[in-house]
């Protein structure tokens, strides 16, 4: 077998053998070369100390920020290789922090220590696989499996749990069956692990192919994370829009938009607050007057604890408070004006999802969605013209014109009204054009100089 490794990870693997000392690449790099896949990154795992990585890397980049634990990282033409001294890790008294890190020879014990069989594999050119655990088997199978004991690995660290869920998503992968037992059974220690580490596992799943099983099948692991989904699991709505339950429909409108961390969240959280702004109608129906607002502030409040940036979490609550608002066609300069080009086509994608997600009669919408982003970019192409810079007249323009003081804004912000609305172009002539017009036809209101 050979493997197609970057270059720079098969000099590294070279110098280091070279200097005597056994040198693998390992974990999620030879899992993603064994489904041909290109590995994002490529770790190597060694027989080398950290002070022996250091003097065979002499010369060279290297970051030392992990060296306390065994982790160089060494910069080779470009590209930062992370090389760790094998190590084994016994006992956790918290379920987050290996108490105890000790070096070895051996790399049958650093592979144990890892999460999943499929990560536990090591490989060298002209050395081959190495798989203890049967990585490459479940590799075919595409199972996710415990290397040893799934209960023992959870409490060693509860955000394997969520790791196994993560790579589910990513991958495809189902997770064997003592695995998800265990993970139930452990899945009161989530609650300890840190915001960051859980945000960093829950984005990687939520943009995976198969994010949407995982919320379907796992919602009670997620849940202990993400409170904000209870409620949601078996929601009846009680509405004809809708053929699912509130967790379906949220599932099924994640797939549906783009998998892009902004819109996965926002799809994620968008009708949560739908069961506290419950009602039923005389005529039978399911309301939810007010979701919006309350699914925005639920999402801001989850994206806080999680400690998500606070400019994806500005993103991602705007988009939930404008989701189910209609866009009209005649006010499409006004909501280009309003959310900005970036975050307007999100919002176009997150309603096309959530129509997707909607009882079969109603996901026609999705066109007149797709009609609403053609006219917004021939808009964007002819005449991007949405806040007051961008206005084809300035108010030096409108000083020419006899215009002075505060009548100058109010006439640029005037002009910028119309020019929104579609009722003048934005050409200097037509805009001076529009306001001698206007100040004939209204004397009374004409601008005081
Ligand atoms: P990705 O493609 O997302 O980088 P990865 O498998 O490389 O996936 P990393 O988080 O980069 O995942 O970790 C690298 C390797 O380190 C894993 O493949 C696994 O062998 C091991 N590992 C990482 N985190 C843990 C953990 N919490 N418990 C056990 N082993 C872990
Ligand atoms: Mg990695």
């Amino acid at each position: 077998m050979r493997l197609p490794l970057a270059p720079q990870a098969e000099a590294a693997l070279e110098r280091l053998q070279g200097a005597g000392y056994e040198a693998w690449i390992v974990g999620g790099c030879v899992r993603d070369l064994l489904l041909g896949r290109t590995p994002e990154d490529f770790d190597l795992c060694t027989a080398a100390r950290p002070e022996e990585i250091e003097a065979v890397f002499a010369g060279y980049r290297i970051i030392e920020t992990g060296l306390r634990h065994g982790t160089a990282t060494v910069l080779l033409e470009g590209m930062p290789l992370e090389i760790t001294t094998y190590r084994v890790e016994s006992g956790s008294s918290d379920a987050r922090h290996p108490d105890q890190l000790r070096f070895t020879q051996n790399l049958r014990e650093d592979t144990a220590r890892r999460d999943f069989t499929v990560n536990a594999m090591a490989y060298a050119p002209g050395r081959g696989l190495q798989d203890f655990y049967g990585g490459q088997e479940d590799l075919k199978k595409g199972i996710l499996r415990c290397v040893g004991e799934p209960d023992r690995r959870f409490q060693e660290d509860a955000l394997r749990i969520l790791r196994a869920l993560r790579f589910s998503a990513t991958l495809g992968f189902a997770i064997e069956g003592e695995t998800v037992a265990a993970a139930r059974r452990q899945k009161g220690l989530l609650t300890g692990l840190s915001a960051e580490r859980v945000a960093g596992e829950l984005g990687k799943l939520l943009v995976g192919q198969g994010a949407k099983e995982v919320l379907l099948d796992y919602p009670d692991l997620l849940g202990v994370v993400l409170p904000e989904l209870l409620p949601m699991i078996g929601f009846d709505q009680r509405n004809v829009h809708h053929c699912y339950d509130l967790l379906t429909h949220t599932a099924v409108a994640v797939d549906q938009v783009p998998p892009r961390l902004p819109l996965r969240l926002a799809a994620l959280f968008h009708d949560c607050g739908k069961p506290a702004c419950f009602s039923l109608g005389e005529d039978g129906q399911g309301h939810f007057y007010g979701h919006a607002r309350e699914s925005a502030a639920l999402a801001d409040a989850a994206l806080l604890r999680l400690r998500f940036p606070n400019k994806l979490r500005e993103q991602v609550v705007k988009l939930i408070r404008y989701h189910d608002s209609q866009v009209e066609e005649r006010f499409l300069r006004r909501w280009l004006n309003r959310l900005g080009e970036e975050d307007f086509f999100a919002l176009l994608d997150l309603q096309r999802g959530d129509s997707l997600a909607l009882a079969p009669a109603y996901r026609d919408r999705v066109a007149a969605l797709d009609h609403l982003e053609s006219q917004a970019r021939q808009i964007l192409r002819e005449a991007p013209c949405l806040s007051l810079k961008d206005l084809a007249v300035n108010g030096r323009d409108l000083m020419a014109l006899g215009l002075e003081g505060r009548a100058i804004g109010a006439a640029l912000n005037r002009l910028l009204e119309a020019v929104l609305e579609g009722r003048v172009t934005n050409e200097k002539a037509s805009l001076v054009q529009f306001l001698t017009d206007f100040q004939a036809e209204n004397p009374a209101k004409k601008e005081k100089k």
